[in-house]
């Protein structure tokens, strides 16, 4: 395959959309923020086989970070992405500068409730959510693709962008991609370079923690004797506990009762420096 090319404005992007299109040949949207594993790579590979065409963007949206959080750290790692990327099949990365996303004078962000308001990560990350809406709703109008894949590893956010896409009618297939692991069952993250080597170890509690749990629900436990055994074990590995709730999958809102199907468990947690998220099916 072909190394993808790097379009680094929007109106570069426009002109290359526009052969595509005037070809009649379909395209796929992978947004992300760079620093690639193999989590985003089988979303590329998904959109590859999905359309003709896959636009891959790569921008650390400065919007969606609160002033305490790891935007001026967050790893970029543009050639060795662009690399990555065509092994999979990639045609074009989209790598604006925030001076083309947000020019002087940007006014408009994407107010939202629902999903965004189900008292997870908004909960710990309140501006989050509207400007991964905000930015993700540009993106998304920017290249009207046929379809936009975003992995189940951030869950909220999916359930956000879907009402999103839904509620405003932006005609754009959304498809949801299964978490990508490490063998341990860590999820893979941008993030997980931060970890030291004994942070490391200890990170994939959190999912084994949360499989447990689910196979204790399955069977029949209460959700509060599941949940809180799970959280006791988390926090004594030597997390800090942001939440670790049990969720109806579409809606996000809380459950009572006993198991029934389309359960959802998330989790949140910090490890020194480090804040994981990760969520399964139960
Ligand atoms: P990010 O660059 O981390 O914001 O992620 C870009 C896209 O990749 C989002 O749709 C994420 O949900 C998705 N993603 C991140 N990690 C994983 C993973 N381990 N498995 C599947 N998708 C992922």
């Amino acid at each position: 395959m072909t190394k993808p090319v790097i379009l680094p404005t929007t109106a570069v992007l426009r002109s290359q959309l526009r052969v595509w299109r005037d070809a009649r040949e379909s395209v796929a949207l992978v947004p992300t923020m760079g620093a690639l594993h193999s989590g985003h790579l089988a979303l590329v590979a998904a959109a590859k086989k999905r359309a003709r065409r896959v636009v891959v963007s790569i921008f650390v949206n400065p919007t969606q970070f609160a002033p305490h959080e790891d935007f001026s750290k967050y790893p970029r790692s543009l050639e060795a992405d662009v690399e990555k990327l065509e092994s999979v099949g990639a045609d074009v990365v989209f790598h604006p500068g925030a001076d083309d996303m947000y020019p002087e004078g940007f006014a408009t962000t994407i107010s939202l409730k629902g999903p965004a308001t189900a008292g997870l990560e908004d909960k710990f990350r309140p501006t989050h959510f509207q400007g991964v809406a905000t930015v993700v709703a540009k993106l998304l109008l920017m290249v009207l693709p046929d379809a936009a894949f975003f992995g189940e590893k951030d869950f909220q956010q999916l359930a956000v962008i879907r009402q999103m896409v839904g509620d405003l009618n932006i005609p754009v297939e959304i498809i949801g991609a299964p978490t990508v692991r490490e063998d341990d069952g860590l999820a893979l993250s941008s993030r997980n370079a931060y970890l030291t080597p004994e942070e490391r170890a200890i990170a994939p509690t959190l999912n084994a923690s949360m499989r447990k749990a689910a196979a204790r629900i399955r069977d029949g436990e209460s959700f509060d004797a599941a949940l809180t055994a799970a959280r006791n074990k988390i926090t004594s590995s030597g997390f800090e506990l942001d939440y670790l709730e049990l969720r109806d999958a579409a809606t996000l809102a809380p459950v009572t009762g006993r198991y029934r199907t389309g359960l959802r468990m998330l989790v949140a947690a910090r490890l020194g420096r480090t804040r994981l998220i990760d969520n399964i099916e139960v």
